[in-house]
């Protein structure tokens, strides 16, 4: 795991390592661990459930008669320091647009943790993006929480490619302390530029943003279906191997100087788990030293700046590359690119 900043930690999730940039660590010896619960894909969060808890007592609360036993909830996190956590994920199920009961009840529940080791899961569908009335509820409801509030975003395709959800998203990092994005793409970067205490960048696309249950599938392909993601380093944004292949040509090549590429052409992966991996690599090597200028630049206005001034420049590389590919539509900067550039969402 690539790591030269002090505040880089690593998320595990399932068998797929989250590579943190940013971070809280009170222990300066070791990196900052946690245990992705990985508890989206179930039921969706209610009142009555917000967590997802095996075991006989599926539920928040412990019975009247088991008042000196630990509760589920409880036995959850103790399960994750056990693994060797620095910190406790909530297993919040996912919660649906406006659900704001299921909110409370996460909220109310988290109050009864260690809030110097518990951190609240929120695994928020972008619904919840698209209504100011819901924005301003977990913006009030989450003020006076003192822990740390995980912010995972939801959608069955890209939940920033809805118009607004951007803007939002970074209303809501913004006007809360202690809070985090987690299995998201370069959006982390965003979040982090804006005040966020930390962000878990997915390494694969499952795991750079949260499907509805039942929604879209497993979130990790299967042996026959493998798809590689190119970061393009330029663009500032992943690509289907086979994309970059055709958009360039057999004629262009797309050099990469991150430490992994070493000079090689970005057009070499195809589809299959050996390339995946080392794509992976390339794409971690590629935004990793995004994430260090953020962490170089004081926090505020001028890390704020030097984001925007990165995302900036990637719209503009979107013009040179039509001009180098003599394709005036061969790329179009996205819209969470160019909200990120400072132009409007
Ligand atoms: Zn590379």
């Amino acid at each position: 795991m690539p790591s030269t900043a002090e505040h880089d930690g690593v998320v595990f999730c399932g068998a797929d390592p989250l590579t943190v940039a940013g971070g809280q660590s009170n222990a300066a010896d070791r990196q900052p661990v946690l245990v992705d619960p990985n508890s989206y894909g179930k039921p969706a969060a209610t009142a009555d459930q917000p967590f997802h808890l095996p075991g006989p007592h599926n539920h928040g609360q412990a019975s009247l008669f088991e008042d000196d036993e630990p509760t589920p909830l409880e036995r959850s996190q103790e399960s994750q320091l056990a693994r060797g956590a620095t910190a406790t994920l909530t297993p919040t199920r996912y919660i649906e647009g406006g659900n704001r009961q299921a909110v409370a009840a996460a909220v109310k529940a988290v109050l009864d943790l260690d809030a110097t080791q518990a951190i609240l899961t929120l695994p928020l569908d972008y619904q919840w993006f698209r209504s100011p009335g819901d924005l301003d509820y977990l913006i009030t409801t989450l003020a006076d929480v003192a822990h740390i509030k995980a912010i995972g975003l939801g959608a069955g395709g890209n939940p920033l490619a809805t118009k607004g959800t951007v803007t939002a998203l970074r209303c809501l990092i913004s006007s809360l302390d202690r809070i985090a994005l987690i299995r998201t793409d370069l959006a982390g970067l965003d979040a982090y530029a804006h005040g966020a205490l930390f962000a878990a960048i997915g390494m694969q696309t499952g795991m750079r943003h949260i499907k509805p249950p039942g929604g879209g599938g497993p979130s990790t392909p299967n042996n026959r279906n493998v798809t590689t993601m190119v970061l393009h380093p330029q663009l500032m944004d992943y690509f289907k191997a086979d994309v970059l292949q055709v958009r360039y040509g057999k004629l262009l090549g797309l050099l990469c100087h991150c430490s992994v590429c070493d000079g090689r052409s970005l057009l070499r992966f195809g589809h299959n788990y050996s390339d995946q991996e080392e794509a992976d690599r390339h794409n971690i090597a590629t935004w990793l030293p995004w994430a260090e200028d953020l962490q170089g630049a004081t926090a505020g206005d001028d890390r704020i700046e030097v984001w925007r001034q990165l995302c900036y420049d990637a719209v503009q590389a979107h013009q040179d590359a039509n001009e180098q590919l003599r394709n005036p539509d061969a790329f179009k900067a996205p819209r969470w690119l160019k909200t990120w550039a400072g132009l409007p969402d």
